[in-house]
Formats: structure tokens, C-alpha cells, sequence
């Protein structure tokens, strides 16, 4: 039998590097080869952060992406720059904002500017809950203290916050980066042979808090120094890792590995569920099943695996106490203005489990929404008014996706299950919960041909009020 080799992932790479000439699928080929499962390719500023995100979106199974500007062009950086770099974050496997930092080596903006920039990518990358990747050159007490400094932004993810790529400071920056909830990655430097005293200080860094990175097509571990460096060769480093650790190569692989997939929230293709819980805006989002009766032809599920940075496609469907527990580790529920089922799916699918949940959260004080396609009942036998009786005692809103003003139009769009029904079944959904005084909004997915005025009538006349939704809201 052949064994398959200790799964690894290459923590930062620039595979969109002129000296792989566009030819990345052999690169990809060799590292699948020798058992590293994915790479990070980061973007250094807007240019070749789109072309980190287009090669994680060619090459989804072993490729994902951080988008950010580094410190070197840090004068160019405006609210609109800044606000490109945000839309390429909900690019499909965009898991980092990154790299960013802080470089005294080439000062090629000055340090000021830098810091500045710094923070501000920070604050951003925070506010979507997305983990940063930081450069840091001869600048190391500086780029800690914007660290600080950032630990007083709002905090939308669990640490790891973010990693300090390719690390070469000092221990005492390893362990304050540590302590502010950052990892610490090492390159194949550590490989050097005149690297002796950076082997030992790595030697004493806790594995739980390291991972490993190739920084390709540069610093290529020994014995391939010089030469260009790729994502197979990150398997150099992690062997000199476990030694200096005095661990085997599989120990150090299981923990790295399990390091590099908390910090990106990257699936463990074993056993990965996927995210049960996931944070956007001052909202907490439950992710209770991925089924859904429609099929619509704008669903996001169509075209990605998740949202922001967060895996919503799931490998199994949580039970009750698996999203308690994922709102307790989010803070709990006290933290958010809503929480809302809304699943990347249908919610309602599951509503036993929608039902134990709301009870529990509500006894906690928390406010409730469902995010609805309002046909559910149909599935589960019910009619409206005893759907709503179920959900009325806890729950403070409901979002019903409308989309249509005619029956016609709305099978069109939505490729209901229950064809024309399915719409009257909407409708009916929306007059119960407004008698029943649960307030409700319909919604419409923008997009072409829309008739969104008619809808918005609709919607009105039965009661509730209306939103027009972006495209991928
Ligand atoms: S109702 Fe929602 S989850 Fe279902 S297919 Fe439509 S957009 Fe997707």
C-alpha cells in the first residue's frame, strides 16, 4: 500500500511571479505530489492581488489567496484603492488580507506613511473578520506596536488574528506577536546552515503557535538555496522544523497544518464540517443546512464555497447544541445586534433544529431572525399559519426572499420545486406571520429586468416592508 504523505500547506507564496512565466499547474502538481495540499498565493498590491484571487478561483482544490499592499507602495494607498482591495476580498478563496506591514530595509514609502497604511488595512481586514499576513523588515518593535495598537479595533473572528510571515525577529518579538494572538511563520532561512542561532530560538518556539511558508519563487530552503524556490520545497523547512523540535515530520506536518487551517479557516478535506457560525457586520449568522426547494439562478451557492473568508459549504448539518456552542465561541449572543438563521440554504429545512436553538438563544435575550425563501411549510407539511405559530413565541423577524411579483416570474428566477405553488406559498407565509404581528421583510435580489417597484407594491400590500438586496448580498 502506498502511504499518503503527512498533509502540509505552503503559507505564503507569489505564484504570480514572472519567474513561473504563467506556468503554475506543474509547480501545483509537484507540491501535490510530495503532500502539501494548498498554497496561500499572496497579493503585494492591487495588481497581483487580483491575480492571487483569479488563481485561487482557477484552481480552488490546492490554491487560495490574500489580497493586501505592502508596505513598499504604501504612498499610493487611498480610500479607493483600500476599497478595491475590500471588493477583492469577496472574491471566492480569499482567505487573508495580506501581505501588509511595515519594511525600514528599502524604505521605499516613508515610515510614517507606512504605519498609517498599516493600521488602516487592519482595521479593514478586522471589520470582515478576515486574518492578516504581515511583512515585517527591520521594523519589528514598530510593526508590534501597530499590532497593539489594532488589538483595540472591533474584533470579528477568534484569534489567530493574522501571521508574521516569514518571521526574523527576535524571540522576544516571537513571543509578544504570540501573546497578541498572531503565529509566527517560518521560511526555509531556517534551513541555512549559517542560520545556527535562528535554528535555536525556533527550537524554542511553542509548534502550536508556527507555521511554515515558501515566500516563492524566493529564499529557497537548503540544499536548493539560490535557486527558485516553489511551493514543494516548504516540505525542506518543515523537516528542519521537526528536527529542531525534536518531533517527527508527521507530528510537525499535524500541527502546522492544523495551525495554517485556523488561521485561513481552510477545510480540512478529511473532516472539515465547514462553518457553523460565521460573523458579518455586528450580525451573527447560523448556518444550519445547505438544502434548499429553490434554485435560484443567482444563489451564491451556485458560484462559491462561502462568503468572506468563511467555509459555508458544509460537510455535514450541525445539530442544536453544535450552534450554541459556535455562538458561545463567537462571544456569545449578548455580542450581536441579530442573530439570524439563514444558512447557506434554507433554514427552515430544518426547523426542529431552528426551533431548540431559538428557544435557548431567546432565553438568553438574544433577537431572532429567519431568513426564509417562505416555502419551507410546503416540504414539512404545514400549512403557513401553523409554521408561524411554531416560530412566533421566538422569533423577533422575519426576511422572506420575494423576488417576484407574478407567479411566473418567480418561477423563472427561483426554480421552486413545487413550481407555481410555490410562490402563493410565499405570499401565504408573509399574510400569517404580518396577522400574527411578526414583522417581516420581503427582499428582491437585484439584477437585471428586475420589476422591483412591483414587488415593492406586493410586498406593501401584504403588509411588510421591502428591500431591494444586492447581487451577493
Ligand atoms: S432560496 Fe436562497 S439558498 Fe435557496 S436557492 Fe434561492 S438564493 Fe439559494
Amino acid at each position: 500500500m502506498i502511504e499518503r504523505p503527512p498533509a502540509v500547506i505552503d503559507t505564503h507564496a507569489h505564484l504570480d511571479d514572472a519567474r513561473y512565466n504563467g506556468r503554475v499547474e506543474p509547480v501545483l502538481a509537484r507540491m501535490r505530489a510530495v503532500g502539501v495540499e494548498r498554497v496561500v498565493s499572496i497579493g503585494i498590491d492591487l495588481s497581483t492581488s487580483r491575480e492571487a484571487a483569479a488563481l485561487a478561483e482557477e484552481y480552488p482544490a490546492v490554491v487560495s489567496a490574500a489580497v493586501g499592499l505592502m508596505p513598499h507602495d504604501a504612498s499610493e494607498y487611498d480610500a479607493d484603492y483600500a476599497e478595491a482591495l475590500e471588493e477583492l476580498t469577496r472574491r471566492p478563496g480569499v482567505v487573508a488580507w495580506g501581505e501588509i506591514g511595515l519594511d525600514y530595509h528599502h524604505q521605499r514609502s516613508p515610515a510614517e506613511v507606512q504605519r498609517r497604511v498599516f493600521l488602516d488595512q487592519l482595521r479593514r481586514a478586522r471589520l470582515l473578520g478576515l486574518p492578516v499576513v504581515v511583512h515585517s523588515r527591520e521594523a519589528h518593535d514598530d510593526t508590534l506596536d501597530v499590532l497593539e495598537e489594532a488589538a483595540g479595533f472591533p474584533l470579528l473572528r477568534q484569534p489567530p488574528l493574522g501571521v508574521l510571515h516569514c518571521f526574523s525577529g527576535a524571540e522576544r518579538h516571537a513571543r509578544r506577536a504570540i501573546e497578541l494572538g498572531y503565529l509566527v511563520s517560518i521560511g526555509g532561512v531556517v534551513t541555512f546552515k549559517n542560520a545556527r542561532d535562528f535554528q535555536a530560538l525556533v527550537g524554542r518556539l511553542p509548534l502550536e503557535h508556527l507555521v511554515v511558508e515558501t515566500d516563492a519563487p524566493y529564499l529557497a530552503p537548503h540544499p536548493r538555496r539560490g535557486k527558485r524556490n516553489e511551493p514543494a520545497l516548504v516540505t525542506l523547512t518543515l523537516a528542519k522544523l521537526a528536527e529542531l523540535h525534536g518531533v517527527d515530520y508527521g507530528e510537525a506536518a499535524r500541527i502546522t497544518t492544523g495551525n495554517a487551517r485556523r488561521l485561513f479557516r481552510l477545510p480540512d478535506p478529511a473532516n472539515d464540517p465547514g462553518d457553523f457560525c460565521y460573523q458579518l457586520g455586528s450580525n451573527l449568522y447560523l448556518n444550519a443546512t445547505n438544502r434548499c426547494n429553490n434554485d435560484c439562478g443567482f444563489c451564491v451557492r451556485r458560484r462559491k464555497l462561502g462568503l468572506a473568508g468563511h467555509r459555508l459549504w458544509l460537510g455535514r448539518e450541525p445539530e442544536s447544541s453544535e450552534l450554541l456552542e459556535c455562538v458561545d465561541e463567537a462571544g456569545g449572543p449578548e455580542r450581536f445586534r441579530e442573530v439570524v438563521f439563514c444558512g447557506y440554504g434554507e433554514p427552515l429545512l430544518r426547523l426542529e433544529v431552528v426551533l431548540k436553538t431559538a428557544s435557548e438563544l431567546k432565553r438568553r435575550g438574544a433577537r431572532l431572525r429567519i431568513d426564509t425563501n417562505g416555502t419551507a411549510q410546503l416540504e414539512l407539511g404545514l400549512d403557513a399559519s401553523e409554521l408561524i405559530a411554531r416560530l412566533r413565541p421566538v422569533i423577533d423577524h422575519l426576511n422572506v426572499s420575494l423576488n417576484a411579483a407574478d407567479a411566473e416570474s418567480y418561477v423563472r428566477l427561483c426554480r421552486p420545486s413545487r413550481g407555481a405553488a410555490a410562490f402563493e406559498a410565499v405570499k401565504e407565509l408573509v399574510r400569517a406571520a404580518i396577522d400574527s404581528g411578526l414583522p417581516v421583510t420581503c427582499t428582491a435580489v437585484e439584477q437585471p429586468g428586475l420589476e422591483a417597484e412591483a414587488i415593492r407594491r406586493l410586498a406593501e400590500d401584504l403588509g411588510a416592508s421591502f428591500r431591494l438586496r444586492a447581487f451577493n448580498d
